[in-house]
């Protein structure tokens, strides 16, 4: 095992020029402590999760002092927010530590969000509240569990200091934990300000370090921009198979790994409402459920301009038409897993659009649908309370007996491999909410319990058997911001 001071660290984009960044230490955050810390995101470190200190930890990540081998910078980065680009963009309030490479050879960028202010903070103070933070931190290990492409944490650092967002909030950083943090908006910055040497060099920078077999095609570049557009593909099929709602998907919040990134005012749904819009800045439902899998188009479309002085547009446009295909393939997938599909027919996807009409015509608690159809082996009564009218729920459950009757499975082998993929337990915004609240005060118990449970939702937590109940009905009034 390493520890926290002989981590294995080697910074490669702190070896990129200069104009790629801005090296800045993290300021102090005063009155610094550990709230919780990640067992698993410490092994992905070669970190004995048994030996950690806290006391360490909320010094090193608290801003006291640089970690030993760590090599603090901001990353300059541009994007479209709300459709329109802004160039001043960057790294505002967290930094960029360093690389840490581990026994197995995998590279983590270690990210430290709450580290103060950097020449790219604008009007900003540097820093991110405990609300916010605990939510970022939470819903990494929730993705996880779901099987979701997303970035995680190693822990979350609260403090003493008080900033100005919805009233006066505490201060927190969390130190986020994964391979990648180049966004669309890096290779925009190059693009748009004209550098295209160091747009070429970003990419070789890219090819190597995430996309290494592309290096074998004919155009490399090509090749990446295709691999990064099927993983992201894959990423919002699966936001759309769970519900999940990003709520400021802007480029600079899209990760050239597919991986969910930045975490905001997020969602998973309640309620299966196509119209849901997560982020109550969002004014025009620019980013509304139903929205996002045009907008990630949308977003792709933005990236492959920047990839124009690489790559034909014809090219490039082939792979944004294939994305659409993509899109449909992996989230019909997994919700034929959803329902215990193993096998493909053809009317496989007129049974899952239909199912979705009536999610969305009903409001149905649709993740705890799924949940319960795991034990569905031919009567409804369990099924109908999902539902306010039952006649609609029949005609769609009389094609489903019919489509179930060709899979060849038991019912407790369908059962099992049902419930992998139908979670028990959601993140549902009123527990992240009850979390904070209670973070407030001083109790950190229920963070560190969702943390646990959210990293194994499929499985029985019979302490925590509430969470897998249908929402308070104050969940309905809970508001997100932009603000964190
Ligand atoms: P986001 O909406 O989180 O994607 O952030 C958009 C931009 O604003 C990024 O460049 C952030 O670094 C920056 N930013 C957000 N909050 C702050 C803050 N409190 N202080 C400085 N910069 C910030
Ligand atoms: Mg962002
Ligand atoms: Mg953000």
């Amino acid at each position: 095992f390493a520890t926290l001071e002989s981590l294995n660290f080697d910074n490669s984009y702190a070896r990129l020029p200069e104009h790629f960044y801005h090296k800045v230490l993290p300021e102090a955050l005063p009155g610094s402590h550990l709230i919780s810390f990640n067992p698993e995101v410490a092994v992905l470190l070669d970190l004995n999760p048994c030996a950690i200190n806290p006391s360490e930890l909320a010094h090193y990540f608290g801003g006291h002092a640089p970690l030993p081998g760590s090599d603090a910078l901001a990353m300059k980065y541009t994007g479209h927010q709300f459709g329109y680009y802004n160039p001043d963009l960057g790294d505002g309030r967290g930094l960029l530590l360093g690389e840490v490479v581990n026994k197995q050879g995998q590279r983590w960028d270690l990210h430290l969000k709450g580290a103060g202010k950097t020449r790219y903070s604008r009007f900003g103070d540097g820093r991110a509240v405990l609300r916010s933070s605990i939510r970022e931190y939470l819903v990494g290990e929730a993705m996880q569990g779901l099987g979701i492409p997303t970035t995680r944490a190693l822990c979350l650092i609260g403090s003493e200091q008080q900033v100005m967002r919805e009233g006066m909030e505490s201060c927190a950083a969390v130190l986020r934990v994964t391979p990648c943090h180049i966004r669309f908006g890096h290779f925009e910055y190059f693009y748009y300000s004209k550098q295209h040497e160091d747009l070429k060099r970003l990419a070789d920078y890219s090819i190597e370090r995430y996309y290494p077999d592309a290096k074998d095609a004919e155009n490399p570049y090509l090749a990446m921009y295709q691999q990064i557009a099927e993983r992201t593909a894959y990423m919002v099929a699966m936001w759309q198979a769970y519900g999940f709602v990003h709520g400021v998907l802007n480029t600079d919040n899209m990760s050239i790994l597919g991986e969910t990134f930045d975490y905001g005012p997020y969602t998973f749904m309640d309620e299966y409402r196509p119209d849901f819009v997560s982020n109550h800045s969002d004014e025009t439902g620019r980013y509304a459920f139903k929205q996002q899998p045009d907008i990630v188009q949308w977003n792709l479309t933005a990236l492959a301009e920047a990839f124009l002085p690489m790559v034909g547009e014809d090219d490039l446009k082939a792979v944004l038409r294939e994305y659409s295909h993509q899109f449909v393939a992996y989230r019909n997938q997994r919700l034929s897993a959803r329902l215990g599909l193993v096998t493909s027919q053809a009317d496989d996807a007129g049974l899952i659009e239909s199912l979705l009409s009536l999610f969305a015509a009903q409001r149905v608690d649709f993740n705890r649908f799924f949940r319960t159809l795991c034990d569905y082996q031919g009567d409804r009564e369990q099924l109908y309370p999902f539902f306010f009218h039952r006649e609609a729920v029949d005609t769609w459950m009389d094609q489903f007996d019919v489509r179930l009757a060709d899979e060849a499975a038991s019912f407790p082998i369908r059962r099992q491999q049902m419930r992998s993929v139908n979670p028990k337990y959601m993140l549902r915004n009123y527990m992240a909410e009850e979390a904070i609240r209670e973070a407030n005060t001083g109790n950190y118990v229920p963070v560190n319990q969702l943390l646990a449970l959210l990293r194994h939702p499929g499985d029985e937590h019979p302490d925590m058997e509430r969470y897998s109940a249908a929402p308070p009905d104050w969940a309905g009034g809970i508001s997100l911001t932009c603000s964190s």
